[in-house]
This record gives C-alpha cells, sequence and structure tokens, in this order.
C-alpha cells in the first residue's frame, strides 16, 4: 500500500504549511496505514488550522467545492484531478441536540482538540508530511490489540451522535476488531438512540457491515443493535424451525447463508444482503402440523415483499432494492441437471441472474448444516451448463432465435398477438432441440403453424 507521505496530496499539506498553516493527514487515512486496510485509495482528509476561507484563498488557483462550509469542509480538486483532499478546520463539536448533528461547531486551534471530537481512537491519529504521528488517545496501540475503542466516555460519545453505534459495528465487521467492553456496553446500552438516525446513515453503515470480513460475527453479535432499526432480522432470531432439515435458527441459518455465498467484486453487496434476508419471510408463514414439524409454505414470496418494504423504508436506491427482493422471492427455485430446463430458467431469468440465485440457494443449503456433497456438486454442475449453454452461443431467448417478428409477418401473418405466440411456440421446439436455430428450418416450421391454425 502506497505510504500517506507518497500520495500525490502530500502536495496539499506543504502548500498549506508554506502559506504558515499547520496541515495534518487525518482520520480514516491515517487508520489505513497500520490497520492493513487493502483500500488504500480511500479519501483523504486533511485537518488544518486555516479557517476555510483561508483554505480557500491559498488554493485560489485550483478547483475547490465547499462541501460542508459551515463544518469546516472544503474539498481542494489538484489540476487534472491528480489528487483530491476534504480540507477540515480544527474543529470542536457542539451539542448533537438531534443526536445527528451538532447544533454549531466551533473552530479551534489545537490538533489534539480536534481529534479529541472524532469517534474512535484508531480514527483519531494525525500524520504530517515527515510522516510524524500524533495519536494522543493510542489508537494505534489499539489497532495493534484490533480493538475498537471510543474516545472518551462513550456513552457520553454515543449520546452525542447515535450513529457511532453503528460505525463501531461496522469497524468490527470490516476490520475483525473486537469492541473494547466499556465501549460495547455502551453501544448496547444506547442502541435506541439509533431510531432518531436517518434511514440513509444507517444503511451506508450496515451495507459495509454486511460486505465485512467479519460479517458473520458482528450480524450475530450485535442483533440487537442492528434490530433497533431493522426489527424484521430481531424476529428470525430464535425463531425455531422445527425442521428435520435445519440445525440451527432461523437468524443463524441466514448468517451463515451470508458467509456462504459466492459472490463477486460487483455483486458483493446484493448477494450478502439476500443471502441474509432470504428467510425473512419464515417467521411470518410459519405453520405447523400434528407431528409438530414446521413448514414455512410461500415463504420466498412473502420474503420478497418483505425485503422490498424493508430496503424502501431503509432509502436503498432502487437497482439494489428489486435484485435482493428477486433473489429473495425466488431462493427456492428448483434446479435439475437437465439442459432443457435449464435454458427455460435462462430464458425466464437470463443467465447472469440465475447463476445468482443458484448461488444463493446453494449458500442456502450449505447454511443448513446438513447439506451432502452430491448436493452441492449438483449445484456447481448447473452453474458450469449454465456458463457453458452462454459460451456456446446457444439459443434460449426470442432475442437470439434466427426468426423475428417482421419474418413471421412476410409469411402472411399480420401484426398482432399471433407473432409473438408462434414466435414463442418455435422457441419451445429450438429449446426441446426440436427444431435448429436457422432462418429457412423455422420459416418452414411457422409456416406450418400458421397453416394448422387458420384450419
Ligand atoms: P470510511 O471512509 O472507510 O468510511 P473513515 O474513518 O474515513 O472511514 P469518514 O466517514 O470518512 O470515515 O470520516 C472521516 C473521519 O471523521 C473519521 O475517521 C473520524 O475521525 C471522523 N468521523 C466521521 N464520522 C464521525 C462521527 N459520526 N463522529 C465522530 N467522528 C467522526
Ligand atoms: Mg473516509
Amino acid at each position: 500500500m502506497m505510504k500517506l507521505t507518497e500520495r500525490p496530496e502530500k502536495i496539499i499539506l506543504e502548500i498549506l504549511e508554506k502559506a504558515g498553516y499547520e496541515a495534518y493527514f487525518a482520520g480514516g487515512c491515517v487508520r489505513e496505514c497500520f490497520s492493513g486496510e487493502t483500500a488504500g485509495a480511500g479519501d483523504i482528509d486533511i485537518a488544518t488550522n486555516a479557517l476555510p476561507e483561508e483554505v480557500k484563498k491559498t488554493f485560489g488557483g485550483w478547483k475547490t467545492v465547499d462541501t460542508g462550509i459551515a463544518h469546516g469542509t472544503v474539498t481542494v480538486i489538484m489540476p487534472e484531478d491528480r489528487g483530491r483532499a476534504e480540507i477540515t478546520t480544527y474543529r470542536s463539536d457542539g451539542v448533537y441536540g438531534d443526536c445527528r448533528h451538532p447544533d454549531k461547531v466551533e473552530f479551534i486551534g489545537s490538533l489534539k482538540e480536534d481529534l479529541r471530537r472524532r469517534d474512535f481512537t484508531m480514527n483519531a491519529m494525525a500524520m504530517d508530511i515527515r510522516g510524524r504521528l500524533e495519536d494522543p488517545f493510542g489508537g494505534r496501540d489499539d489497532i495493534k490489540g484490533k480493538t475498537v475503542r471510543a474516545v472518551g466516555d462513550a456513552g457520553e460519545r454515543f449520546r452525542e451522535d447515535g450513529l457511532r453505534i453503528m460505525r463501531a459495528v461496522r469497524f468490527s465487521s470490516v476490520l475483525g476488531f473486537s469492541l473494547e467492553e466499556k465501549t460495547e456496553r455502551a453501544a448496547f446500552e444506547n442502541r435506541k438512540l439509533l431510531s432518531r438516525i436517518s434511514a440513509e446513515r444507517l444503511f451506508s453503515e450496515f451495507r459495509k457491515t454486511v460486505t465485512g470480513k467479519d460479517a458473520g460475527k458482528a450480524v450475530r453479535k450485535y442483533t440487537d443493535i442492528i434490530g433497533v432499526f431493522m426489527p424484521e432480522l430481531e424476529a428470525m432470531k430464535g425463531f425455531d424451525q422445527r425442521s428435520r432439515y435445519h440445525r440451527y435458527d432461523v437468524l443463524e441459518h441466514c448468517i451463515r447463508a451470508m458467509e456462504a455465498v459466492e459472490t463477486t467484486e460487483k455483486n458483493r453487496e446484493y448477494m450478502k444482503l439476500a443471502a441474509l434476508l432470504h428467510d425473512i419471510g419464515k417467521p411470518q408463514t410459519y405453520c405447523h402440523e400434528d407431528l409438530g414439524r414446521g413448514h414455512f409454505q410461500g415463504h420466498g414470496e412473502k420474503g420478497g415483499e418483505m425485503v422490498k418494504i424493508l430496503l424502501r423504508r431503509m432509502k436503498v436506491d432502487a437497482f439494489t432494492t428489486e435484485r435482493v427482493s428477486l433473489l429473495v422471492r425466488n431462493h427456492d427455485l428448483m434446479f435439475h441437471r437437465n439442459e432443457r430446463l435449464i435454458k427455460e430458467l435462462m430464458r425466464k431469468f437470463t443467465p447472469g441472474i440465475l447463476l445468482e440465485i443458484l448461488a444463493v440457494k446453494k449458500a442456502d443449503n450449505i447454511a443448513t448444516g446438513n447439506a451432502s456433497g452430491p448436493l452441492l456438486e449438483k449445484f456447481d454442475e448447473v452453474g458450469r451448463m449454465i456458463e457453458e449453454i452462454t459460451a456456446g452461443g446457444d439459443c434460449y431467448s426470442l432475442d437470439q432465435m434466427a426468426l423475428k417478428g417482421d419474418d413471421i409477418k412476410a409469411i402472411g401473418v399480420k401484426e398482432g398477438p399471433l407473432v409473438g405466440r408462434l414466435l414463442e411456440e418455435l422457441l419451445e421446439k429450438v429449446i426441446d432441440g426440436e427444431l435448429p436455430n436457422e432462418k429457412s428450418s423455422l420459416t418452414e416450421a411457422a409456416q406450418g403453424l400458421y397453416k394448422a391454425l387458420k384450419q
């Protein structure tokens, strides 16, 4: 990872120093130097004793953005966007009357006082251009000890800004750290404060939490905290499935699915969400027969609806909401090693989404604690078949058919629903292997079908 003192943004600090001000790298980018976080290219935050107006004057020739001018933050963008940084004037935060924003901030002259307002010791460090570390609260030791520790009294700090509770949960997941005892106790005690925090801020922490390397541990341990804004999760906790297929309660099963699900860089976040929420519909669809065995008729369907409501409430973007809901709704899809059936499913869902449903299904099975080797192998083989069909260019959708609507019209069929019906019937035959995907044979078959219909 690139050292902070080798980053192009270093020049921003040099310019501030030359102009007679103090300037330090601060916050997350300093933490990353010691925590082994791979992100590396995280935002650069700079703390300075220059006032916002002075910062803007100093960088008069460069582009600056008033990112949060009232809170002392100006973004400076280097020419040709070779680097950028958020420069914030040393400040102390007043009271957080609404538990979210400081009512008023006060610009101050001391770096140490600025570090004191920050949430955790690991985020309360600063470094100058010579690589000298300012670490008044022992952040470096806490990183070594893998500890999330509030700066000062944890309870007070959480009451100033409740979001910090969820930030602590997020850092424990992403970094694989534990919450220091008093910090953890205060997080639990003050968790109800989260009900006053905006959905956007909460979910931006939660989405990082589920993709963290210790996501399972964090969700398991802090269910009661997350449950304040996601009661759906709390309802899954301790819910006995009364099924010989399952070893775990609904929540533990879902956490294990989240841990097990295979993802790519691109789909990680929504796949983790889908796996964690895949049985969200179970508590509400439960009924049991005389022998005491549990059933959850329609829990996928119900779950898909619940996910939509949940994610909309959390103000999550439409794409993520729709995709997670679709994956949850279909997580019980049946897969067989049968090319024709697989093509039907590829047609219905598209290959990409079908592979995602398959991945959730596999994770679901692993997470029962009872999955057999042959079953898991079957999923892998179905996955390979989907990829082979895609790579081989086999026809499974109308787009790929060698015959188009215009060709149907050319044999004398009038514009209307019949055109589509004929195409669908021909596609069925191509998928079934009854017809090759060739224009001449398809045209002939279309003429035959049309003639039969007319009689
Ligand atoms: P990441 O960028 O990965 O989210 P980060 O630590 O950089 O992590 P930011 O939200 O970018 O987090 O904030 C930058 C710094 O500002 C933090 O390192 C911390 O020092 C301080 N900070 C951010 N949010 C809070 C908060 N709610 N309370 C106190 N300090 C905060
Ligand atoms: Mg940051």
